[in-house]
């Protein structure tokens, strides 16, 4: 059975097979999480990123992980949060899904994920977090292979909301 771990820190330090950046549309970098893995990885995850010219919100891109401990990231475009009502669900679960899509197609066995669309994106953390959790067992039920995956939150916020849903599933 594939495993969900809630850890707290930085994913660009995680030795998982693939981390998922929570890009944006262009897959040029940008600030937050995706501006420290560019950082981490170096120079050439940009030269990577340039000729697949940029990715449509709620699909996924794979990349080799360059310098990061990870050897593959995963580049995914969340939603912006309009209020709710614009579909913004569905493509968070969509971010996840096809995330996890592309990791199967990659051989990987290990990978964590950012709370995509958190930060500057502005989605709600509590219904973000169902969302992932609710997107991530879905796909881990119906799944050819086991991958396990690592809840990776940069607050404490963020892990606690994760930590109370899987609890309340125990
Ligand atoms: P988005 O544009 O999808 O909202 P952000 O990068 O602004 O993306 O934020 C997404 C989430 O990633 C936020 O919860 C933010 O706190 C978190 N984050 C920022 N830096 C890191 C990091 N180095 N490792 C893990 N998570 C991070």
């Amino acid at each position: 059975m594939a495993r969900i771990d809630v850890v707290e820190g930085d994913i660009t330090r995680l030795r998982v097979d693939a981390i998922v950046n929570a890009a944006n549309r262009s897959l040029l970098g940008g600030g937050g999480v995706d501006g420290a893995i560019h950082r981490a990885a170096g120079p050439q995850l940009l030269a990577a990123c340039r000729p697949l010219g940029g990715c449509p919100t709620g699909e996924a891109r794979i990349t080799p992980g360059f310098r990061l401990p990870a050897r593959h990231v995963i580049h995914t475009v969340g939603p912006v949060w309009h209020g709710g009502d614009q579909g913004e669900d569905a493509l968070l679960g969509a971010c996840y899904r096809n995330s996890m899509q592309l990791a199967a197609e990659n051989g990987v066995e290990s990978i964590a994920f950012p709370a995509i669309s958190c930060g500057v994106y502005g989605y709600p953390p509590q219904r973000a977090c169902e969302v992932a959790l609710g997107a991530l067992q879905d796909w881990l039920r119906t799944a050819a292979q086991p991958i396990n995956v690592v809840l990776c939150c940069f607050s404490a916020e963020i892990a606690a909301i994760y930590r109370r849903l899987l609890d309340a599933q125990a």
